[in-house]
């Protein structure tokens, strides 16, 4: 797979930085016929420059560039390979009417170029200004971010509604007086999200290349060239949206072929497809329990999960601890003793998304048959990914159509965005009409549907993406270990380092990102007080070099804050001395 081969032309959305003021700087440049031309440069991002010139009508448009040199400042500018994509006139009164803007799209630049050149340049408004806005605080705040965690910003008791949100604003503010908030949230993405990304540096203030072990798609199929292509087809037949209900006039063609693709690939007779994981889990959950039926998930399972349980009708609501099968059986045998309960339903996460753990479904499995329980599988993490066939959970343990209500999304393997459900046709036909998520909301635009079907038909044929994720996990995994750190079993692509403390968890990410890693930080409420990981999704795509290089940066902080070859309690202390 060659995503990244050709890079977007100049139109596409990249930082672009202009000189500073009162500065001006020279560009020559040749084109392959060899000859010269001049002018000034107006604006450049990694895409490509704008350049204004004395004589734009000598150069033609489509013409390839094979050198620019910065004349003054005097700097070579590494570019292989450039083409001049728009020559436009400048209608400017006080400038001569021979003056040109020539757009220059880079099919090739170094990163390094526009880090040599960043000393002459201003960045960008949108890095600065409002967009990123995350940065520019002012006046001292009144809340110290390490003694507070979210839950105090929820339970908020105020006549004025406003009043949680202002505090809450507070502490936004110490993270980012501390220079903590930054790097951690709404970092700024110049480039697509790949194994490796350009984001801007709100600390540096420069747009920097980071390894990044953030990214849910794990085979970056949303970059395939195929994937692309399909979904160019179909946005340029249908347009960008299919702006009407699934049930009305939202049904397109490409749904309709996603629909039948998916049923397929997991082998049942219908599936129903939501525009977002979590709205599917929403519609899904509600659209079936009703209130004498009785629901019951792991605690460890998606929010959307929780969220749905909370919003259901149904009166009997419970979660057992993490992977507890003796206090599930419990539940379901008092509720077999009640007779005012009515249906019952089992919800997990195939793989879990904060530990990367896999449920063990034939246990589970065989707890809900006895109990005459329905079992429902959240496997947002798995398809793809799990199993030999990358067919998830079910896969894995080779009991394929054993989940009565199979739940997925597209916002990991697959690459963008939506949810689905699949299952036996008069379920999918029931929640057709009573999945509210699914009926009272527009569908997910065709062009992504195509694109999607094409990413489930590579999942099938081109195995290779699996199998070096796989590879990459075997190597990454025990890497981590092997330096030192607590580090949970690789079952899966998300790989946890234990870190404890909300104080160690900051500071190290902080590290992390000025070091050149992007990764997950999960703290509470997402996992329990006091058990802060930093979350690393292994991605197809990391190179050796990647991989390495994260190990060696991660061993380094490691010892820079003391917790290599230490317990869980030690590692905790070092975070909470941390704060004193
Ligand atoms: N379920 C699980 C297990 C997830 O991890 C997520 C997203 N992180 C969702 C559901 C929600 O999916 P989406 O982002 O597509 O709304």
């Amino acid at each position: 797979m060659e995503a990244n081969a050709k890079q977007s032309n100049y139109s596409a959305r990249t930082a672009r930085f202009v000189p500073k003021p009162a500065m001006s700087i020279a560009i020559q440049f040749y084109d392959k016929d060899g000859r010269s031309h001049a002018g000034y440069l107006n604006e450049i991002s990694s895409t490509g420059l704008k350049c204004l010139m004395l004589n734009g009508t000598s150069v033609l448009r489509g013409s390839r560039v094979i050198d620019i040199k910065l004349v003054s400042p005097p700097l070579e500018l590494s570019v292989p390979e450039a083409e001049i994509i728009r020559i436009e006139r400048l209608v400017v009164e006080s400038v001569p009417s021979n003056f040109r803007v020539a757009v220059l799209a880079f099919t090739n630049m170094q990163q390094t170029t526009l880090e040599r050149l960043q000393p002459f340049l201003d960045p960008p408004p949108y890095l600065t200004g409002e967009l990123a806005g995350d940065y520019a605080v002012g006046g001292a705040a009144e809340i110290q971010a390490e003694e507070h965690s979210a839950l105090d910003f929820y339970r908020v008791d105020s006549a004025d509604l406003f009043e949680k949100c202002d505090r809450f604003y507070e502490m936004i503010k110490d993270l980012q007086q501390k220079q903590l908030y930054q790097t951690m949230y709404r970092v700024t993405l110049t480039s697509g999200l790949d194994h490796r990304i350009i984001a801007f540096n709100p600390i540096t203030k420069r747009e920097e290349e980071l390894i990044c072990f953030d990214s849910n798609s794990y085979f970056s199929l949303h970059r395939h060239p195929r994937v692309i292509d399909a979904t160019e087809k179909a946005l340029r037949k249908v347009g960008y949206g299919t702006p009407s209900s699934q049930l009305l006039c939202g049904t397109n063609r490409y749904l309709r072929e996603l629909e039948e693709v998916i049923s397929d690939f997991h082998g049942r007779e219908d599936t129903l497809v939501f525009p977002s994981g979590y709205g599917a889990n929403s519609g899904i959950i509600t659209g079936l329990l009703r209130k004498k039926d009785i629901v019951i998930r792991d605690r460890f399972s998606h929010t959307s999960i929780h969220d749905a349980c909370s919003a259901a009708d149904c009166q009997r609501n419970y979660t057992y601890p993490h992977l507890d099968f003796n206090r599930l059986e419990a539940l379901l045998s008092e509720a077999d003793a009640d007779e005012g309960c009515k249906g019952k339903l089992v919800v997990s996460d195939g793989v879990f998304s904060m530990h990367g753990c896999i449920v063990p479904l034939p246990s589970l499995l065989e707890i809900c048959r006895r109990h005459n329980a329905k079992l429902m599988l959240d496997e947002a993490h798995s398809v793809g990914v799990i199993g030999p066939n990358g067919k998830g959970v079910e896969d894995h343990f080779n009991l394929p159509g054993a989940v009565d209500i199979l739940m997925g999304t597209f916002s990991k393997a697959p690459g963008t965005s939506g949810g689905y459900v699949t299952g036996k046709k008069e379920l999918i036909y029931y929640l057709r009409f009573f999945a509210r998520s699914a009926v009272f909301t527009a569908s997910l635009p065709a062009a992504t549907c195509a694109g999607i079907t094409e990413a489930f038909r590579i999942i099938t044929d081109e195995p290779e993406h699996r199998t070096q994720l796989w590879r990459n996990i075997r190597v990454f995994a025990p890497a981590l270990k092997g330096s030192g750190f607590i580090v949970c079993e690789p079952e899966s692509p998300i790989i946890t380092v234990f870190i404890g403390t909300n104080q160690l968890l900051w500071a190290f990410s902080r590290d992390l990102f000025m070091s050149g890693i992007k990764c997950g930080n999960v703290s509470y409420p997402a996992v329990p007080n006091g058990e802060a990981i930093l979350r690393f999704a292994v991605n197809s795509r990391h190179t050796d070099e990647d991989l390495n290089r994260c190990v060696e940066i991660m061993t380094g902080l490691g010892k820079k804050f003391g917790i290599l070859n230490k317990t869980e309690d030690e590692i905790r202390k070092i975070g909470e001395r941390m704060s004193k």
